[in-house]
């Protein structure tokens, strides 16, 4: 038993079909496409016809009403991207409307929403819709680039490695959103303000072995150098109160501290003053000091 699936004639009536329709459509394919007549295809588990659409949402705010997923921006399903691209329009929306909701931060805050997560709808549906026609073009040309380029690429250990990183979306960054402006300019290292900060071994003030990410979530990390930060801990807790867990790194080239979105991008760094985090919260939160 195997999953398939084929593109109908454009043309075509496809959305009133039933399994039977389905079925008979696939039992031309099959061996028209593959050459071969051995194959029989019945009782079907599942079947279903889809039409692949390309719109992004003109906004994604309006007033009360936010967007986020298939509703802000919908694309080809061919890349499996859809779902890991609305994850990660909620991750990075709840925490913002939390602290907007406590008031702990103005509703400007929500619009850096579309500012950080926008440009990932115009990238992915521009990656899957290139899959699409490679997957499923009819031209001579598609043909010619499926079997003789894409398959035979697919199988290079190189190639699997660099799509499933690419699928994956780690490496979507904030840097150039309204949050990270100013911060990143002056820092080579990595992470920089906007990036994902990966999952990290940790410990907790109780000295308890821990994860970054199983203590992100719903709440925000600081991380820092063992004893260096209770003031930037005290800056950080007079914005966001105590949604903060307070976590050292045993990594040695961690020198400065860190402050972690729930969302685990980085909000901030560095070994200025605590005043100079305080300051940078105010302006990420949108709230006059
Ligand atoms: C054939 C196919 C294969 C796919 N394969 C993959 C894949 O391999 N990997 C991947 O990542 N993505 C895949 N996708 C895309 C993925 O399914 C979507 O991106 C994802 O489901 C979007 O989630 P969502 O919550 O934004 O929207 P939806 O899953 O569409 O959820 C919206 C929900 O809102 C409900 N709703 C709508 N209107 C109202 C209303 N007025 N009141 C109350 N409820 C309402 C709907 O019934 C639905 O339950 C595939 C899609 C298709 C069609």
């Amino acid at each position: 038993m195997s999953d398939g699936h084929a593109a109908l004639d454009p043309a075509g009536d496809g959305d009133a079909w039933g399994e039977q329709e389905v079925l008979e459509r696939f039992r031309h394919l099959v061996p028209e496409r593959t050459g071969r007549t051995d194959i029989r295809i019945k009782d079907a588990v599942w079947t279903s016809v889809f039409s692949i659409h390309r719109r992004p949402a003109d906004t994604y705010r309006q007033g009360r009403v936010l967007l986020a997923g298939d509703a802000a921006h919908i694309h080809s399903p061919l890349g499996g991207q859809g779902v890991v691209t609305g994850m990660g329009d909620a991750e990075n929306l709840a925490w913002k409307l939390a602290l907007v909701i406590r008031g702990q931060a103005t509703e400007a805050l929500l619009d850096t929403y579309e500012a950080e997560r926008r440009p990932l709808a115009t990238d992915v549906p521009r990656r899957t819709t290139t899959a699409t026609r490679l997957q499923v073009g009819d031209s001579p040309l598609m043909r010619f680039l499926r079997t003789r380029v894409l398959v035979p690429m697919a199988n290079m250990p190189s190639v699997q490695r660099r799509a499933g990183q690419v699928a994956s979306q780690l490496w979507v960054t904030y840097r150039r959103g309204p949050l990270a402006t100013g911060l990143t300019s002056r820092l080579g290292r990595r992470p920089r303000p906007g990036d994902r900060v990966p999952d990290l071994a940790c410990r907790r003030p109780d000295g308890r072995r821990t994860r970054l990410h199983a203590e992100l979530g719903h709440r925000w990390a600081l991380l820092a150098p063992p004893g260096s930060a209770p003031a930037h801990l005290a800056e950080a807790r007079k914005r966001l109160g105590e949604t903060i867990t307070p976590l050292t790194c045993p990594a040695d080239r961690q020198r400065d501290v860190w402050l972690i979105r729930p969302d685990a991008h980085l909000a901030w760094r560095g070994r200025a003053t605590p005043a100079h985090l305080g300051r940078r919260l105010d302006h990420a939160l949108r709230v006059s000091p």
